[in-house]
Order: structure tokens, then sequence, then C-alpha cells
């Protein structure tokens, strides 16, 4: 009985961490550094602009991130907008339209 109890506690630690481990790459649980995703309710002539100017939601290129975009409204710490691509919009996130903000 305890060697069975044993091995359902270490299964459930196991799952567990596999859970923590899909969350984060779905970007629920802080995966990339960031703790939200700005993709949700995005309508279908809203997603169609999102995709031909190829917003994403993590830039790789730390010098092209939506925070530093001068079409960009809002902080760092949640989704803004941007006057060029409709709907929500992460601040580490990135499209062709970036401009810099001026220094
Ligand atoms: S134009 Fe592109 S890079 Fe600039 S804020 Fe809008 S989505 Fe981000």
């Amino acid at each position: 009985m305890a060697k069975t109890s044993r091995r359902v506690f270490l299964a459930r630690i196991a799952a567990g961490g596999a859970a923590i481990g899909v969350l984060q790459t779905l970007g629920c649980g802080g995966g990339g550094g960031d703790s939200f995703t700005c993709n949700e309710n995005v309508d279908q002539a809203a997603q169609g602009t999102r995709s031909a100017l190829q917003y994403r939601d993590a830039s790789t290129d730390p010098n092209k991130k939506c925070i530093d975009c001068v079409l960009y409204t809002g902080n760092a710490t949640a989704c803004g907008t941007c006057s060029a691509v409709p709907g929500p919009i992460h601040p580490n996130g990135t499209c062709t339209a970036f401009a810099p903000k001026p220094a």
C-alpha cells in the first residue's frame, strides 16, 4: 500500500510539472518572460490585417518591440493598442510596420 501511494504521489508530481510546461509554452504561465498574451477576441477582419503585417506577440528583435514603436499606445505590463494594427497589442510584440519612437 505504501509503495502504491508513493508511486501515485510521484506520478502526480510529474503530471503537474508537465502541465506547467504546457502552460508556459502557451504563454499562460510566464513563458518567455511574459505573463499574458494579446491575441484574444480578434475578429476575422482584424486578424487579416494582423497577418498581413505579420504581427506577433513576441518580437525576436529586441530593437523592434511594440513598446518602442511610435504607433503603440499603452504600457509594458498589459495589452495596448496600435494605430496601424487592430486588436490588442502586446508590448513585446512586433510587426512589419514598426516605426521607432523618436529618441
Ligand atoms: S506598428 Fe507594429 S510594431 Fe508598431 S505598435 Fe503596431 S503592431 Fe507593434
